[in-house]
């Protein structure tokens, strides 16, 4: 029995992977100490355009815009809290018994979460950081150039 199941919307292919199977409870209590309930926008579906790891059931897309839903007035701000969500699900996910390691993709509109066997993403332009990695918008919205700096 599965300790606990993630909310998937209705659109949702639910075939994947045994170590993503497992990461349900864990993914789960992640949310809610946000608050917020972990739902599944997108898993093994036919909406990825080029090959990814969605195609072989091991990754899942959750939904983001039910996290700290009081602060998203400001972008950067809301952003610098959704990017900590991440590393705290990074962190529970890469305690789990499963074998190979989970990464966690921060999105604009979602976090991509894939579980690698051995393979270390080489996203150019991403920005690595404790298996969370950053959308390069979504870099730019949290670390904006600050011409001052250059001088
Ligand atoms: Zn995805």
């Amino acid at each position: 029995m599965t300790a606990c199941q993630l909310a998937k919307k209705s659109t949702v292919n639910w075939d994947v992977c045994p170590a993503i199977e497992s990461a349900q409870d864990a993914i789960s209590k992640s949310y809610w100490t946000e608050s917020a309930k972990a739902v599944v926008t997108s898993a093994r579906d036919g909406k990825h355009s080029k090959q990814t790891a969605h195609d072989n059931g091991n990754a899942i897309d959750l939904r983001i815009s039910n996290l700290f839903p009081e602060r998203r007035l400001n972008n950067r701000v809301w952003y610098t809290l959704v990017r900590d969500f991440a590393h705290t699900l990074a962190s529970a996910l890469q305690r789990l018994p499963s074998a190979g390691r989970f990464d966690v993709v921060l999105e604009r509109d979602h976090i991509h979460l894939e579980h690698s066997v051995g393979r270390v993403p080489n996203i150019t332009g991403w920005v690595p950081d404790q298996f969370v990695y950053c959308n390069p918008a979504v870099k730019a919205i949290l670390d904006p150039v600050n011409p001052k700096a250059a001088a």
